[in-house]
């Protein structure tokens, strides 16, 4: 019998902290060994200087999400996650999303059975708070976090779903006390339904002025707000999909002041502009998303807020709308002013090949960065890092073995989501994941599909309470400060 179910020869691991050539040996799932001329395994992979990481883990996904009347997302747990796979992403973060006047916990068994026998990689879940009532805050949510559901997000804009800053703040209470993790959609929803109206209301109604209706200065304003609560509790926060240098600057000074705030950015704000929601072939509605896409001066600040650190995750944001059909980008018909296209962009298959060729291999990041802001860092911040997201012995076998010598345009023909186009069409990249696995076994071989890419062998994640979400020591929150007062 062979010592290893799977050993990988002579790769070039690379993990957040290191690079270093070595065998690894698989066994019943996990990474059992690292080391040279390990014995045999019942399957062998030559991987002779080829860069091995972590398989990604994408911790902002929207799949099979109830999106609202007319419309709904191309990408279903089954074409999601194999496109998550043929991307190199082994393990995604979708949301569980509560519509108002629902449980939380309703909400959460209505995702489990959207889920369950569907998904070809493992998975965790997000919750998605609209309605903290009273039942919500005093038991579904403290009992759904001890359960294995230690983040949420919460959004300060989108009329059926946002929160305004006093549930905001009490979700953070609660959010303290049970070290959960909280993450923020930061946009001001009141300027831009003004913004909006005066806009719609003259006639200009075109997908680019969508971006018009979001300026950046709300964005900073909302995040600078999400930030000052987070300070008042004493609790982190993650910021997610930062587009500007506003919020940019609001992050980077908090953390300056040791506040503990996450933030994320992801692929549309590092390869779109403003420009690709007003393209000559008239598919503005394509790239429209929120934020939306910026300039390519923003370009570079959120490049080098990556390279600083500033951004401790990229994730895809994922949110695939067909553009044929009536239920995708067009579900409000094909001339629908702006505010009627649903928002989002398909990117779960481009994110780690997208940041591997730009970000490592143009140098604008190191090897052991892409590996931090792809996996590492993101089952650290929402609490898989007990068997996710490093190569080291006793961790699930996810693994990548990359392509790099290989150029290729991007092609909506190449992927494997359920959407009609990616937003990436025709770029050229030098990297793609040639083979993935998941605990071990091979599920992309050549960036297609393989043998052991079976619907339903992804498992449910349980998450533990994240590092991450601790309030930092010695530092108190109003609430202790006002309980230390004589009343
Ligand atoms: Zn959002």
């Amino acid at each position: 019998m062979a010592a290893y179910d799977l050993v990988i020869r002579e790769a070039k691991v690379a993990t957040a902290a290191d690079i270093f050539t070595c065998d690894i040996g698989v066994k019943g799932g996990k990474i059992a060994a690292l080391g040279h001329d390990l014995p045999k395994g019942e399957e062998e992979i030559a991987a002779k200087g080829r860069i091995v990481t972590p398989g990604g883990i994408d911790g902002h996904i929207h799949l099979s999400q109830d999106v609202g009347a007319g419309a709904e997302l191309a990408d279903d747990f089954t074409s999601g996650t194999l496109s998550a796979a043929c991307g190199g992403t082994t393990t995604i973060i979708p949301f569980a999303y509560q519509p108002r006047g629902q449980s939380l916990r309703a909400a959460v068994r209505d995702y489990h059975t959207k889920s369950d026998g569907k998904s070809f990689i493992d998975y965790a879940f997000h919750l998605i708070i609209t309605d903290p009532t009273t039942t919500v805050m005093g038991q579904e949510l403290p009992a759904l976090i001890a359960d294995g559901y230690t983040s949420f997000k919460l959004y300060m804009t989108y009329d059926p779903i946002k929160l305004n800053d006093r549930q905001i703040v009490e979700i953070l209470s609660l959010a303290r006390r049970e070290q959960a993790m909280t993450m923020i959609h930061a946009e001001n929803t009141d300027v831009i339904a003004w913004l909006t109206d005066i806009l719609e209301g003259s006639g200009r109604i075109a997908p680019k002025f969508h971006g018009v209706s979001r300026p950046t200065i709300q964005e900073g304003e909302a995040t600078h707000r999400a930030i000052s609560f987070s300070e008042l509790l004493e609790v982190p926060i993650l910021i997610v999909h930062v587009s500007s240098q506003e919020a940019v600057t609001e992050i980077r000074r908090a953390q300056d002041r040791g506040l503990r705030i996450f933030a994320e950015t992801c692929p549309q704000y590092l390869f779109l502009t403003a420009d690709d929601m007003d393209p000559k072939d008239g598919h503005g509605a394509a790239c429209v998303c929120s934020p939306p896409p910026r300039d390519k001066a923003t370009q570079e600040v959120l490049w080098n807020a990556i390279g600083n650190g500033t951004f401790s995750i990229i994730s895809s944001d994922h949110s695939p709308f067909a553009l044929k059909g009536t239920r995708g980008k067009f579900a409000f018909g094909r001339n629908a002013p702006f505010s009627k296209i649903p928002n989002g962009v398909p990117g779960v298959e481009t994110r780690m090949p997208l940041i591997m060729s730009e970000g490592v291999l143009k140098g604008r990041i190191t090897l052991q960065q892409y590996v931090a802001l792809t996996a590492t860092n993101v089952a650290k911040i929402y609490g898989l890092s007990h068997r996710k997201g490093s190569v080291v012995v006793g961790h699930d076998a996810d693994l990548v073995i990359w392509d790099t010598a290989t150029e290729r345009k991007v092609a909506q023909s190449m992927l494997h989501h359920a959407t009609d186009y990616t937003p990436y069409e025709g770029m050229t990249v030098s990297a793609w994941p040639d083979v993935v696995t998941s605990r071990g076994e091979v599920v992309v071989k050549g960036g297609e599909p393989a043998a052991h890419a079976k619907q339903g062998r992804g498992e449910f994640l349980r998450c533990e309470r994240p590092e991450g979400a601790l309030p930092r020591k010695g530092v108190q929150g109003i609430e202790a400060r006002i309980a230390a007062m004589a009343p």
